[in-house]
């Protein structure tokens, strides 16, 4: 598994570069998130040592026992999962982004167990461009609302957007739904004056379309770590 997780690394990074440059994009200003979720602690050190610092991580109670033991200072862990209000206390302290902000009572909830901690935590709001019902995230028309509330709470630091395309989508489809977040960020930035930089979209079968498109973040799991059990 060590061998061809070096080999799947070195192979992301590349195909990570090739689009960067095809954009005319700097590779640097691509952060492959490592999406660990379901696979054990050994999977993320053995990531680790391949040199990725981001890890993704979907699953409250797994994220409890697989960071138990607190990973080196300088990795981070991402939640990209769906949160319940009543879970926010137990997963804070193992997470350092949380990428799935997506309605008012988590931004309110979050920013109540912030402050008793007096701890600043950068989000991004999640956004359902595709407008598909299963979907979690926000509707586009209400993210300048989300964003106004995340904004007026302190201990709350929305850093960017995040989304997930439809898993059947085609290339067109696919470009419209991570261009969609990109402009949308863009008029979210022209109206509050506020910075969004990060932009997490992509995944393991369409990262490359969303570098093309503005990706900062691309959240690999199967691509990096293989099939998940
Ligand atoms: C699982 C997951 C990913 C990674 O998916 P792969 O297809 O394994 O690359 C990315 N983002 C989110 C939100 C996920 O839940």
């Amino acid at each position: 598994m060590i061998g061809s997780l070096q080999d799947n690394a070195l192979a992301l990074r590349a195909r990570v570069t090739k689009a960067a440059e095809r954009a005319h994009r700097d590779p640097d200003s691509v952060t492959i998130v490592a999406v660990s979720k379901g696979f054990p602690r050994a999977a993320v050190d053995a990531a680790y040592e391949a040199g990725f610092r981001v890890f993704g991580e979907n699953r409250v109670q797994e994220i409890r026992e697989k960071y138990a033991f607190p990973c080196p200072a300088d990795a981070q862990v991402h939640f990209i999962g769906s949160l319940q209000t009543n879970k926010i206390t137990q997963v804070l302290p193992y997470v350092q982004v949380i990428e799935t902000v997506d309605r008012p009572e988590l931004v309110r909830a979050l920013q109540r167990q912030l402050e008793k901690h007096d701890r600043v935590l950068p989000v991004m709001l999640q956004i359902n461009i595709s407008g598909e019902v299963q979907k979690s995230g926000v509707a586009p028309d209400a993210a300048m609302s989300l964003l106004e509330d995340a904004l007026a709470a302190p201990h709350i630091a929305p850093v960017g957007l995040m989304t997930m395309a439809p898993l059947d989508a085609d290339e067109s489809m696919l470009r419209s739904v991570f261009g969609g977040l990109r402009i949308l960020r863009d008029e979210l930035q022209e109206r509050t004056g506020h910075v969004l930089p990060a932009l997490s979209m992509g995944m393991s079968s369409d990262f490359e379309i969303a570098i093309a498109e503005g990706a900062t973040h691309v959240r690999l799991g199967r691509a990096l770590f293989g099939e998940r059990r």
